[in-house]
């Protein structure tokens, strides 16, 4: 496979654009470097790059694309939008109706926003947790992505609870003390933590189903722990559902797990691709956002109505029946391949599955925390997954990172994918 319209490309984006990607997640340093490949066009479950190569696609676009590019009903949709303006500035009906659409799929939220990122959806519950509880620290779990804004952007060191300090150059040592990061999993960790600042502690911020040191469920009893410990400190639970939600079922992983948060943020697959975030939550910690309350939160682009339209006709897809049982048979089918094929050529690797979304992890025996997931192989993987591209599969550039089928990806392509995992396999 040939990638000298890629490199080319890469060169003169050099140029112009800093590091030549607008999020650092697509460029290609954490496989052992060289030119991300530029892609053209995509349709289904497949992209075709600048050189004309064809790749099966499980990157989604990290997540968001559940009905494969170019699904009709969700294109017509967005070609519906555009037709009828773009952005009004006004309030639409579409953003009525998708609000209960999401109610509907999740009571817990029983009054909702809409913003334009998960970024902007996590920082706002933060913000609003804030308000209504009067505190101003939260807890995060280590390894938990929650988007890009300052108080998040903390992860800390190993102990069972540590404060913060900062992850990125640019957020304050003031702000980082505000979190404390907790290992997943971990009860004790957890509880230990909030006996020593639960008092202070305005919201736990919990990804219910982790997505961003690969796919980590939650352990027996965690997530039921972390609700009826948060609550006896008077603290709020923030579900961060911008991967999970309609990821696994037609609702969030609240529904999935059968825990309810007190607040919960969206993103990525409401949109339907395009731009999109959400938050919501009970009634009365809501009341507390402008302009019903002193929490400020706004936006120009905010229900924009294209973002809404294809939002509500990604959904319509997800409700048909047997979308989910079509994503967990092809999910079981990769997963049986891969561990064949791991097991064939003495390949050491923890596979976590959930539906349609898988992780491979390359020399550690079981992940079930961050730190299992960082002591991962990753120049392994990055071996695997150049062997990957070379083969038409395109996966995501990171070890953290899942494996996401579409209700356009077929068996013959799960099938072209083992090939190609075979030969991989064989010359790590
Ligand atoms: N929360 C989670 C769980 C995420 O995975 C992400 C993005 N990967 C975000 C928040 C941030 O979303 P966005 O990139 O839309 O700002």
């Amino acid at each position: 496979m040939k990638f000298t319209e890629s490199e080319r490309l890469n060169e003169a984006a050099q140029e112009h654009i800093l590091g030549g990607v607008n999020s650092p997640s697509r460029s290609f340093k954490a496989v052992g470097g060289g030119s991300p490949v530029f892609m053209d066009k995509a349709a289904g479950a497949y992209f075709w790059d600048v050189d004309g190569n064809r790749y099966i696609d499980y990157l989604a676009a990290y997540g968001p694309i559940i009905t494969g590019h170019t699904h009709p009903h969700v294109t017509e949709a967005i070609q519906a939008a555009a037709a009828d303006g773009v952005l009004y500035g006004t309030p639409t009906r579409y953003e009525n109706e998708f609000a209960a659409m999401l109610k509907d799929a999740m009571p817990s939220m029983e009054k909702v926003r809409f913003v334009n990122s998960g970024t902007e959806a996590v920082m706002t519950t933060i913000r609003v947790a804030r308000a209504y509880t009067g505190r101003d620290k939260i807890i995060k779990f280590a390894g938990c992505y929650h988007g890009h804004s300052d108080l998040v952007l903390v992860a800390a060191g190993s102990g069972p609870a540590t404060l913060g300090s900062p992850d990125s150059a640019g957020v304050t040592k003031a702000i980082a003390k505000e979190v404390i990061t907790v290992p997943f999993n971990d009860i004790d960790g957890f509880r230990e933590a909030m006996d020593r600042w639960g008092d202070e502690i305005a919201g736990v911020l919990v990804e219910p189903i982790v997505g961003n040191f690969g796919i980590v469920e939650p352990a027996e009893g965690f997530l039921e722990a972390v609700n009826e410990i948060t609550h006896e400190a008077g603290a709020l639970v923030i579900y961060d559902e911008v991967i999970t939600a309609f990821r696994f079922m037609y609702g969030g992983a609240q529904n999935y797990c059968g825990v309810e948060p007190d607040m919960t943020a969206l993103g990525k697959i409401i949109g339907g691709g395009l731009p999109i975030g959400a938050y919501g939550g009970r009634q009365d910690i809501m009341e507390k956002v402008a302009p019903l309350g002193p929490a400020y939160q706004a936006g120009t682009m905010a229900g924009n109505p294209a973002s809404i339209r294809a939002g509500i006709a990604c959904l319509e897809v997800l409700r048909q029946e047997g979308v989910y049982e079509h994503l967990d048979e092809l999910g079981a089918m990769l997963e049986d391949g891969i561990r064949a094929h791991a097991a064939k050529h003495h390949v050491p690797i923890t596979l976590n599955r959930l539906k349609g979304a898988l992780t491979v992890y390359f020399g550690v025996d079981g992940v079930v925390n961050y730190d299992e997931a960082e002591a991962s192989d990753g120049e392994m993987f990055g071996r695997f997954f150049k062997l990957m591209l070379g083969q038409g599969v395109n996966l995501a550039p990171s070890k953290y990172e899942a494996w996401f089928l579409t209700t356009a990806h077929t068996k013959a392509d799960i099938e072209e994918t083992l090939k190609a995992v075979d030969y991989a396999f064989s010359k790590l």
